[in-house]
């Protein structure tokens, strides 16, 4: 196993568009990072410069010590499950996890390739299938025979392309605790690309987020989640979204859609000397009021609709957006693929609230 170093990694493809513009990157041996951002930002580039499926126009790879910007993809000794899972259609789930090892001519007895598959299998509960053609398996067996070639070569780390997007929404929450599981239990340096926060923010040790090439953020989940570097971070980790709300400051006040709010050291740091500022508030920094903490700012929300989810519910509450800021959330909305949620904001509430729609709450 190993660890993988990105430095200052640009791709610029053939037609001039330059895809990664300067990421830097470390993946520490044994650690689970996950590459996280909308559509285009450059993950699956970035994944396939990595497995060397992609030239790398500038900056420096390494795993472990070594340089492999020029190494084939062979020679880097890296597994990588894609999303269509690549399988050989004519051969038994057996073969197909045997495959990469009969590939390395000789070097393998029949013994240790029948104990290596065996193995793999075991882990991925494929024993009972193991004469099986792909066409006969479900979608997550499937899956689960890609990622059994990936462990029979013992390499020094998996890379993985959006493996559960063909996947169902039940399977694929399956999954995601397989290959958490999985990747626990041996170690392997793993990276993973997806555009699923959940799986983003469930999967990994630490989780980068692109935005146009650009590395925005690297941090835990929970380091994501709490301290957000800048505006886009904030409004792609979380679901439902952060709200955005106006505040005006005037004094020691920060007036806000719904309600003025005193300005304490810790906001004053934030807001610097700025007179206008945008407002990031989780759904679930709301309460109830009765049921509210010590810093609480109490209001009179007129909630228009309500959405009951078993354990939680939102309450969507609309607030007039103020003109200076309406086009960069606009903006944010579009790159985001939001749905118009910056002129309501979204309270999640426990589920026994009694909040209804037309309340005030
Ligand atoms: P997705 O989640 O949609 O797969 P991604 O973040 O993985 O997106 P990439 O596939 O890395 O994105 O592509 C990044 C950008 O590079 C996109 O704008 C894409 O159109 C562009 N791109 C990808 N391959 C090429 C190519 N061969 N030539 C030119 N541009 C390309």
């Amino acid at each position: 196993m190993a660890s993988i170093t990105l430095e200052n990694i640009v791709k610029t493809y053939p037609d001039g568009f330059t895809a990664v513009k300067g990421v830097d990157l470390d993946i520490a041996d044994g650690e689970f990072v996950i590459l996280v951002g909308p559509s285009g930002c450059g993950k699956s580039t970035i994944l396939r410069m990595i497995v060397g499926l992609e030239d790398i126009t500038d900056g420096e790879l390494r795993i472990g010590d070594a340089v492999v910007n020029d190494k084939a993809p062979r020679d880097r000794d890296l597994a990588m499950v894609f999303q269509n899972y690549a399988l050989y259609p004519h051969l038994s789930v057996y073969e197909n996890i045997a495959f990469p090892l009969r590939l390395q001519r000789g070097q393998f007895s029949e013994d240790e390739i029948d104990r290596k598959v065996r193995r793999a299998a075991g882990l991925l509960e494929l024993n009972e299938h193991l004469d099986r053609k792909p066409a006969n398996l479900s979608g997550g067996q499937r899956q689960r025979v890609a990622m059994g070639r990936a462990i029979v070569r013992e390499a020094q780390a998996f890379l993985f392309d959006e493996p559960l997007s063909n996947l169902d929404a039940k399977l694929r929450g399956q999954m995601r605790t397989e290959i958490a599981r999985l990747q626990r239990s041996l170690g392997t340096t793993t990276v993973y690309v997806t555009h699923d926060q959940t799986e983003a923010m469930t999967l990994g040790d630490r989780v980068a987020v692109l935005r146009r090439g650009e590395l925005q953020q690297v941090a835990s989940p929970r380091g994501l989640y709490d301290q957000p570097v800048n505006l886009f971070v904030a409004g792609f980790i979380g679901s439902p979204p952060m709200n955005f709300v106006p505040g005006e400051v005037s004094g020691d006040t920060l007036s806000l859609p719904m309600v003025d709010v005193p300005i304490d050291e810790h906001l004053r740091r934030a807001i610097g000397d700025r007179d206008l500022v945008i407002v990031g508030i989780r759904p679930d920094a709301f309460a109830e009021s009765d049921t509210g903490g010590q810093r609480e700012v109490r209001f009179d929300a007129d909630v228009d609709v309500t959405e009951w989810m078993g354990e939680v519910l939102y309450a969507y509450v609309p607030f007039q957006t103020h003109e200076a800021v309406k086009d960069q959330l606009d903006e944010l909305d579009r790159e985001l693929d939001g749905e118009g949620m910056r002129t309501q904001m979204v309270i999640a509430l426990d589920a026994l609230s009694s909040v209804r729609e037309g309340d005030v709450a």
